[in-house]
């Protein structure tokens, strides 16, 4: 039975004395309602530094204000977060932004009017000295794909080079956790490939702790470390890819719904 099984999801090590040190990032207890309808339940949920999690699970779910609690964008009705050894659920957005947490929202959000260097001079102007600059800027470009674009205005750009730019400028932030709200929705099956490799190159090479929202669970195979599902705005289940795509009750509340 699913719920004897170790891999279940279990209460995190927190106590009274705060998080487990080993972990990027806990919340415990984390609740959010809106006036009577509770979009996050409870959700005590641990990841550790370097790993890709991606969050399934249906429309309602509770996925993308878990994911706005965490940024700071929205405030719990209870519950607390903990990044990198510290309890962050009081802080501002922005001092969260300092501290390394960098957020992809679910609506594009370049700016359309600015070049592809414009938009990425934006993240780069907080951390970069000047001199830095330009060698960082052509090093986000290479990587991202994005060398033969610098001087096009980003309203130009195809969905998956918007996608891209999008991750870079997350990126140029220099985060130690990177949230991203369906970045693959709407792409070609190339473009979500090319997204898939940067986002496992993210996670392996620059130690960067993930957490993926997506609906499309091929995509998720394909780059997850674990999964967790959310439902009715708690966490339903969590284990490996293979665990959760072979549980019939996972499958009943989410699988079956596209598949
Ligand atoms: P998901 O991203 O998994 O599709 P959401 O986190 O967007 O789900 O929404 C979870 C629940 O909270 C839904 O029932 C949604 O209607 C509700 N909700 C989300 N944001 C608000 C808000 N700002 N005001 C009221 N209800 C909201
Ligand atoms: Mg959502």
């Amino acid at each position: 039975m699913a719920t004897s099984d170790p891999t279940v999801k279990t209460a995190p090590a927190v106590d009274e004395t705060g998080p487990d040190s080993s972990r990027i990032l806990q919340t415990r207890g984390l609740r959010k309602a809106f006036g009577g309808l509770t979009a996050t339940d409870d959700v005590d949920f641990a990841l550790e530094a370097g790993e890709l999690r991606c969050l399934i699970g249906p429309n309602g779910a509770g996925k993308s204000t878990f994911l706005d609690l965490l940024t700071g964008r929205l405030e719990p009705t209870a519950g607390k977060i903990y990044y990198d050894g510290a309890d962050i659920t009081g802080l501002p957005s922005h001092e969260r932004v300092d501290r390394g947490i960098s957020m992809k929202f679910q609506v594009p959000s370049v700016y359309e009017g600015l070049t592809v260097a414009g938009n990425l001079r934006i993240p780069l102007q907080r951390v970069v000295e000047p001199d830095a600059f330009d060698a960082r800027t052509r090093e986000i470009l290479e990587r991202f794909d994005l060398l033969a674009e610098r001087e096009t205005v980003a309203g130009e750009l195809s969905h998956g080079q918007q996608q891209r730019l999008e991750i870079g400028m997350a990126m140029a932030m220099e985060p130690n956790l990177l949230l991203l709200d369906e970045p693959v929705a709407g792409l070609s099956v190339e473009e979500t490939a090319d997204i898939a490799d940067l986002l496992r190159e993210i996670a392996d090479d620059d130690g960067v702790a993930v957490i993926v929202i997506e609906h499309d669970i091929d995509f998720v195979e394909t780059i997850a470390d674990r999964v967790t599902v959310l439902d009715g705005g708690s966490i339903f289940r969590e284990g490996s890819i293979e665990e959760i795509r072979t549980d019939p009750e996972v499958k009943r509340i989410y699988l079956g719904e596209d598949r």
